[in-house]
């Protein structure tokens, strides 16, 4: 009876901060901390990931004038994984041994909870307890290893400064959102996607006017509530992204980078745009 409650806990567990009631048509960034089979859920980790994520929250919204993203109002969920905190790095997932990290990570997400690359509704930041690679993030999904929890609660030895992994997941967030590295990129660059992460996060590292340009135009960024586009009013799906119908009458197409790729009104149903 023991082992069957202390699964449902592992299982149910969802550590619910929430304030807010989940909008449907809203989108959020969602977080896993995902336990591996080996490994017991340490309460410490889901709160520093839920500090970590609100702290990335405030920056962005800082640097961008009022606007960011939204926290899923389940918050942090913490679900226990069936593979063992070696395999991600260890089991081969294509040619670049490097990215078999967050490709493993992103196949148990997926499999898991749904977790996955361009999601359309979602930015997805995973952590995962497991060991010996580095956190990687890109189109809509983020995945962050074992070694960066231990950061974010100031037990990682090789880097005692907390804010140096808060700040490593502000730029893989980053990643998540569509931003690239910057193209100057030198060792001395302060930016976020350069190499501000590291030792200038929070105050002396940023976005820069580009970076800020393209977040503007993405509909996970929203001010007071309310989205730099407008309310979503019809929403379709294609396999290369979708189209929005917003409340100021225009269609946006995104792509799965969460970059706007075009935007247009609708012709009146009756009209003679085709005779
Ligand atoms: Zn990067």
């Amino acid at each position: 009876m023991k082992t069957i409650l202390l699964l449902l806990v592992l299982f149910i567990s969802t550590y619910s901060q929430a304030q807010n009631p989940i909008d449907e048509k809203k989108m959020y960034v969602r977080s896993v901390y995902l336990v591996s089979k080996d490994k017991l859920p340490n309460p410490e980790f889901t709160g520093a990931i839920n500090s970590t994520l609100k702290n990335i929250q405030n920056w962005y919204r800082l640097q961008l004038d009022g606007y960011t993203f939204n926290l899923h109002p389940e918050g942090v969920r913490v679900i226990k994984a069936d593979v063992d905190s070696t395999y991600f790095s260890t089991t081969p997932n294509g040619n670049d041994k490097d990215a078999w990290g967050i490709l493993n990570c992103e196949k148990i997400s997926k499999r898991i909870f749904g977790g996955r690359f361009l999601d359309p509704n979602s930015i997805w930041v995973v952590y995962s307890d497991s060991t010996d690679w580095g956190g990687q993030g890109g189109s809509g999904f983020t995945c962050m290893p074992g070694g960066d929890l231990l950061g974010l609660i100031g037990k990682n030895h090789t880097n005692l400064n907390i804010e140096r992994w808060i700040g490593g997941a502000a730029h893989e967030i980053g990643h998540a959102f569509g931003l690239t590295h910057p193209t100057n990129n030198v060792q001395t660059n302060k930016a976020l996607m350069a190499f501000g992460w590291h030792s200038d996060y929070p105050e002396n590292t940023f976005l820069s006017k580009e970076e800020k340009d393209q977040l503007a135009k993405s509909p996970f960024f929203y001010k007071d509530g309310v989205s730099i586009l407008g309310k979503v009013l019809e929403k379709l799906y294609v396999p290369e992204g979708w189209f929005e119908l917003r409340e100021n009458g225009h269609w946006y197409e995104f792509k799965y980078n969460n970059s706007i790729s075009f935007v247009f009104s609708k012709v009146s149903e009756n009209s003679n745009a085709f005779r």
